[in-house]
C-alpha cells in the first residue's frame, strides 16, 4: 500500500502517518525527519539542507528526489509519505519512477488546515530530542512542564518553529507546494479531509479512506 499525505505545515502529517503506518504495518517516511538526521549526523547532504530548513525555504529538488528515491525503494512493499513530493516537480519524478517499475501510489490524503490554527499548532509544539515524542504546550502537554513522559529528557522547539519562520514556511507551502494538491486532482482523486479539529476524529475520518483499500491489498 503506498499513500502520499498532504498538507500544510502543522497539518498533523506527521502525527496521522505515524498512526497510519502502524495500523497498516507500513513504513512511515519523513522528508522532514530524515532530512533532521542527515543533520544531526553532519552528512555532506545535512550541511546543504541547513540553510534552507532553518529559513523555511525549500531543500532543492535534486538533493531531495535523490534522497527519497532511496528511501522509497527501500520501503518497496508499502509506505505513507510525509513531506514529500512537496513540489510538483518531485510529485512528477516519483510518479516516473513508480510507473518504470509498474506501480503508483494508491492513495493520495489531503489534509486541509486554517493558517491560525497552522500557526498556534507549530509554535506550541515541543519535542523530546531522545525519542522524538511531539508534545504541544496547550493541547498535549507532558505530564511535567517541559519534560518528555518517557524517558525524562527536556523538551525542545525546533528551530523552524517559531512563528516567523513558520510564517516563511507557510507562505513557501502555498507557492510550491499547494501545486502539488492540483497536480494529483488533474490525474486521479484526491481524498480532501477537514483537519482542523480533534486528532482522533481526523484519524477516524482517514481510516475510513484506508481500511478498504487495505483489505483489497
Ligand atoms: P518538515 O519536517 O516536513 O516540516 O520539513 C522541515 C524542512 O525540511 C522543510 O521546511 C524544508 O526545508 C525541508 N524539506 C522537507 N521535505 C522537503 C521536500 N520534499 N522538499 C524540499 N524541502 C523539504
Amino acid at each position: 500500500m503506498k499513500v502520499v499525505l498532504l498538507g500544510a505545515p502543522g497539518a498533523g502529517k506527521g502525527t496521522h502517518c505515524k498512526r497510519i503506518a502502524e495500523r497498516y504495518g507500513i513504513v512511515h517516511l519523513s522528508s522532514g525527519d530524515i532530512l533532521r538526521r542527515e543533520r544531526a549526523e553532519g552528512t555532506e547532504l545535512g550541511k546543504k539542507a541547513q540553510s534552507y530548513m532553518d529559513s523555511g525555504s525549500l531543500v532543492p529538488d535534486d538533493l531531495i528526489v535523490e534522497m527519497m528515491s532511496r528511501a522509497v525503494q527501500k520501503a518497496k512493499a508499502g509506505y505513507v509519505l510525509d513531506g514529500f513530493p512537496r513540489t510538483v516537480n518531485q510529485g512528477q519524478v516519483l510518479d516516473r519512477s513508480l510507473a518504470a517499475q509498474g506501480g503508483e501510489i494508491d492513495m493520495v490524503v489531503n489534509l486541509e488546515v486554517d493558517d491560525q490554527v497552522v500557526v498556534e499548532r507549530i509554535t506550541g509544539r515541543r519535542s523530546c530530542p531522545k525519542c522524538g515524542a511531539v508534545y504541544h504546550v496547550k493541547n498535549m502537554p507532558p505530564k511535567v512542564d517541559g519534560v518528555c513522559d518517557k524517558d525524562g529528557t527536556r523538551l525542545v522547539q525546533r528551530p523552524d518553529d517559531t512563528e516567523e519562520v513558520v510564517r516563511n514556511r507557510l507562505e513557501t507551502y502555498y507557492r510550491q507546494t499547494r501545486p502539488v494538491v492540483d497536480y494529483y486532482k488533474s490525474g486521479r482523486t484526491v481524498h480532501d479531509i477537514d483537519a482542523n479539529g480533534d486528532a482522533g476524529v481526523v484519524a477516524g475520518v482517514i481510516f475510513g479512506k484506508l481500511d478498504p483499500l487495505a483489505r483489497k491489498k
